[in-house]
């Protein structure tokens, strides 16, 4: 599973630790309600089917990902369990989805026409419809559409209603008020199936959390499984024993003195301030280490160390409080002694979520499994 590389930079996982996330979510849901992990996007960065198999390890019912692709990588890896692509798919794909035992997401009307000709009533195709209660993003938007396309499923052998569902656009912030008003809406829906089907589910991980006792019962859990946030806002709100999964490492391949006001890197934007000891380590924005966290702070020994001068391709530079040795482990997010650089210290200092982190490091960084 970890594979050989050459190189000095690399991601470590901690796979029982989501396993151990799993579980403290688990523990916060009424009995009955299964979580479906998703792993989309390889897994948030972490790695689609080793989180698959940690998650199958926890108790989880299924799996979800965005797209058909992403579906095979699983059922190519020996995940046998349900999959449900939660974006859209193409009706000439659903014999591949069939042979495959994928649920797709259906939302149109028209999708269910167009796929008629390729449906294979002896595998019938597993659907979760979805609606769109305020992300105008994919889903139904009348109840008449939706009861059109539930019945049209009800009289079609090849293809068989798994599910419905719906999505939050604010499941991560304080105020509710939104959240609770596309759940009044989303049960609307459901209360008008004459026939309810096997899944009602609408949590992502911050729903999940604020409202566990919703009468759904399946969550679909993405971010905070890894142990991330889904917003500042929540950080006193996750379950107990929740924590960070991903960390980056590098080593230290050059170290040296510069003088007081010499330059470092492109554009020379860096000048020493005293003579100092600069390490290079080799990661740049083509790991996903991208030039806008010149300026952030990585551990070595234990300690906090600068960034400095922009960030190239392939390496950086960085500004040691004395000489280490070559090959020193430098942490970009993770742990070192007492010390933390956390997922939420580097999206803040990238402007952005947590979730964008791990997806952004690049496949060029290997994988290491614990
Ligand atoms: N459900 C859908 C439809 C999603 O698009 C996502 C991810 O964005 C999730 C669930 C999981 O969300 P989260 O990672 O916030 O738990």
């Amino acid at each position: 599973k970890n594979n050989l590389f050459y190189r000095d930079t690399w991601v470590d996982i901690d796979l029982t630790q989501i396993e151990q996330n799993i579980i403290s979510i688990k523990n916060t849901l009424p009995k009955g309600k299964e979580i479906f992990a998703v792993v989309k996007a390889n897994g948030y960065g972490h790695g689609a089917v080793e989180v698959a198999e940690s998650a199958i390890r926890s108790g989880v019912g299924g799996l979800a990902v965005a797209f058909i692709d992403e579906a095979l990588v699983l059922r190519n890896g020996g995940i046998t369990h349900p999959i449900l692509v939660l974006g859209a798919s193409r009706p000439q794909d659903v014999p591949l989805a069939q042979k495959n035992k994928l649920t797709l997401t259906v939302f149109r009307q028209d999708w269910l026409v167009e796929a008629e000709g390729w449906l294979d009533s002896s595998i019938p195709v597993k659907v979760h419809v979805k609606i769109d209660t305020g992300m105008a993003r994919l889903g139904v938007r009348t109840m008449e559409e939706f009861l059109a396309m539930t019945d049209w499923i009800e009289s079609h052998k090849g293809i068989e209603l798994d599910g419905v569902f719906t999505h939050f656009a604010k499941a991560d912030e304080d105020d509710q008020s939104f959240m609770l008003e596309q759940r009044d809406k989303f049960v609307q829906y459901v209360e008008a199936l004459p026939k309810k089907p096997k899944y009602i589910h609408h949590s992502n991980s911050g729903a999940t959390i604020k409202i566990p006792d919703d009468p759904t019962n399946m969550v679909r859990v993405g971010i905070a499984m890894y142990g991330l946030l889904p917003s500042e806002e929540m950080k006193n709100e996750m379950p107990a024993g929740v924590a960070e999964s991903f960390s980056l490492h590098s080593r230290l391949i050059h170290v040296k003195k510069v003088e007081a006001g010499e330059p470092v890197s492109y554009g020379s934007t860096y000048h020493t301030k005293e003579a100092a000891w600069i390490g290079t380590i080799p990661i740049g924005y083509a790991d996903g280490w991208l030039r806008r966290l010149q300026g952030a702070d990585v551990l070595v020994g234990g300690v906090r160390c600068e960034i400095v001068g922009r960030i190239c391709m392939d390496q950086c530079m960085i500004l040691l409080p004395t000489e280490y040795p070559l090959g020193t482990q430098v942490t970009l997010v993770g742990k070192q002694g007492t010390e933390q650089i956390s997922m939420g210290e580097v999206a803040a200092k990238s402007e952005t979520i947590q979730y964008e982190i791990p997806c952004i490091i690049s496949s060029r960084v290997p994988r290491r499994y614990f």
